[in-house]
């Protein structure tokens, strides 16, 4: 049976369900979900990201990190984390800059939360070099100093979706009607984490219920050392519904097959800041923007006089894919943790 079908099922017998349990169904359910089941990335798959648009991205994550261990004394025992990690090539791009670090691969292991088996075996085909340990949950990382990034992971979390109605909030439900499945609206409650809010009737607005504690277990270990790096896109305080499905690189309907499409939320990035005690957190920042900070576009020139023809071309055009504000380079944001009392990472100082 479909996912669409087992769901329809579900919602028959027990009522209709959260945007959050539909979409955790349709990304990581065991056999039909869209994460456990393929791999959706790349020019070939349906959506592409910022480290497989070029390796300039995990390159400048890389030198961010590592001068970040440098600046806090080169702690001799490092983890080196990542979340959700896709083909596992940021990680591998953030390896190979860093290989002329002194010191730097002796004092750190590897670990990498991913939930998909596909996903996994990429990773460890890729990374086989760097005898990597793999988790389910971020709560597994070891207690260490902790060196972490995470690209697109927090947008494949499942949010609940709610509207304002005068004092309450009516969340976004998912139903089941002749035609299959369906969005429904359930009778305005309270939610109190909602009402820093203050928004008209109607507004839609999103909460993650998953982040906050992916972020407290990752601020517990920053606090003590290393930071943790964020890069997606979203907003500080979004709002609106922005739950979006994709398949081969197109817009579809979220309901439509769910498994077959990948599904995500923007992030809310003050969301993150809120969940970050005992960490201190960075601004908000564009993608862009840190990205020429940690100096992509001096890299970029590097690269470029090695090349000719098409390759340059496209070397130009991932660099302009990932920096500039009508592509990536607005709409992807990035924020940091860092332990409190130390500066932020590079790229992340304003005055930097
Ligand atoms: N960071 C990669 C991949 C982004 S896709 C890149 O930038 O290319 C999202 C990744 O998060 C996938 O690896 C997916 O399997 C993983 N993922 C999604 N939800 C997860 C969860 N709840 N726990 C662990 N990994 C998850």
């Amino acid at each position: 049976m479909t996912l669409a079908g087992q769901l329809a099922a579900r919602i028959r017998a027990t009522g209709p369900m959260t945007l959050a349990e539909f979409m955790a169904e349709a990304l990581l359910h065991p056999t039909l979900g869209y994460y456990t089941t393929g791999d959706p990335l790349g020019a070939a798959g349906d959506f592409t990201t910022a480290p497989e648009i070029s390796q300039m991205f995990g390159e400048m994550l890389g030198l961010c990190l590592a001068q970040t261990w440098l600046d806090q004394g080169a702690p001799d025992t490092v983890t080196l984390a990542e979340l959700g990690p896709g083909r596992g090539t940021l990680m591998a791009d953030i390896l190979r800059a860093t290989r002329g670090v002194p010191g730097f691969h002796d004092a750190i292991s590897v670990h990498l939360v991913e939930a998909s088996p596909a996903f996994r075996a990429a990773q460890a085909t890729r990374l086989s070099d760097y005898d990597p340990s793999w988790h389910d949950s971020v709560d597994d990382l070891p207690d260490s100093p902790l060196l972490l990034v995470a690209n697109e992971f927090l947008d494949a979390l499942p949010i609940r979706q709610f509207a304002r109605v005068g004092d309450g909030w009516a969340e976004t439900l998912v139903t089941v009607t002749d035609g299959g499945l369906a969005f429904a609206r359930g009778e305005p409650v309270p939610v109190p984490e909602l009402d820093h809010h203050d928004v008209a009737d109607g507004t839609i607005v999103e909460r993650c219920p998953a982040l906050v504690p992916v972020i407290g277990a990752v601020a517990a270990r920053v606090a003590t050392g290393g930071t943790a790096i964020f890069v997606d896109y979203g907003h500080w305080r979004a709002q609106g519904d922005t739950v979006q499905a994709v398949r081969a690189h197109a817009p579809v309907d979220p309901l439509d097959a769910p498994g077959t499409a990948d599904l995500t939320a923007h992030v809310d990035f003050e969301a993150i800041a809120r969940a970050a005690a005992p960490a201190a957190v960075t601004p908000m920042i564009r993608q862009g923007v840190l990205l020429e900070r940690l100096g992509i576009t001096a890299r970029a020139q590097a690269l470029a006089r090695g090349l000719d023809g098409a390759e340059r071309d496209a070397l130009i055009a991932a660099h302009r894919r990932l920096v500039h504000p009508a592509e990536m380079g607005d709409l992807f944001k990035a924020i940091a943790l860092h332990p409190p009392g130390t500066p932020p990472p590079p790229g992340f100082d304003a005055s930097a």
